[in-house]
């Protein structure tokens, strides 16, 4: 575990975060991911791949567009930095190792919904229904990602954590579409929670509902003390929730060596 593969995995870790940056904007738009290249919001000029250098090119733009010089929201950065951070952290618990993939995966996942609500107040299903068979299909692949399970209860211990994650109000919500026709419940933090279980396994469901709710209580309390935010706004709660799950994902490495999760 060299100073040289962390910097190398923080490097890959930004790279992942622009294009982070791209399905944040684009998935929602219903927009292709791949092409065309990355253009100004503003202006609409094509972005100069030199410009396009994960958080060095904003710092050098002082976070402006090249041509109009519009501000460029410093999101993109914070977006970029976040999943650098991801990736080294996962990559100084877990080396280079199945979990590493796997985590850097989940964590990478919940950043980008995370985004996605905040813009749309959505959860998108093009990451977490695939995310939630990812989770399960992984159990039973790479126990090892539940420390010292069998197979089997390896891919239990997810199946369990996808019904308690959302299991039954997902089910509830499809009944409701099949008879319905339309949609009977929003429900995407169900889903988001179900994919928390597929990955992580039902303890997690709730420590993740605790970090998500002790953190969103916390932050929100402190904008709206400094009148950032009122009582009334509307708050999404998935950033939590996926904030809430990446801390319970290196938390629950913590307590699989002790005595509260076994
Ligand atoms: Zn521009």
């Amino acid at each position: 575990m060299g100073f040289y593969t962390g910097a190398l995995i923080f490097i890959l870790g930004l790279v992942f975060g622009s294009f982070a940056n791209v399905v944040i904007y684009r998935l929602p738009k219903g927009k292709s991911i791949v092409r065309p290249g990355s253009q100004c919001p503003s202006c609409g000029k094509n972005i100069l791949w030199h410009d396009n250098i994960p958080l060095l090119s904003f710092l050098l733009l002082r976070g402006k567009c090249r041509f109009c010089k519009k501000k460029i929201s410093p999101r993109y950065f914070l977006a970029e930095l976040i999943s650098g951070l991801i990736f080294l952290l996962v990559y100084l618990k877990f080396g280079l190792t199945a979990n590493f993939y796997i985590y850097a995966l989940f964590a990478f996942c919940m950043l980008i919904m995370g985004f996605i609500d905040i813009d749309t107040y959505l959860i998108s299903d093009v990451i977490v229904l695939p995310g939630i068979v990812l989770g399960l299909a992984f159990s039973s692949f790479f126990p090892q990602m539940h420390y010292g399970m069998a197979r089997a209860e390896s891919v239990l211990y997810s199946l369990t954590g996808i019904i308690l994650g959302g299991g039954l109000l997902l089910f509830l919500g499809m009944v409701g579409k099949l008879l319905f026709r339309k949609e009977a419940m929003g429900g995407g933090d169900v889903k988001l929670l179900a994919m928390v279980g597929a990955f992580l396994g039902w303890k997690c469901v709730f420590i993740t509902i605790f970090f998500a709710s002790l953190l969103g209580t916390v932050i929100s309390l402190t904008l709206i003390a400094l009148k950032k935010k009122t009582m009334e706004d509307y708050v999404p709660f998935g950033p939590y929730l996926g904030l809430g799950a990446v801390i319970s994902m290196f938390y629950k490495h913590i307590l699989f060596l002790g005595f509260l999760i076994n």
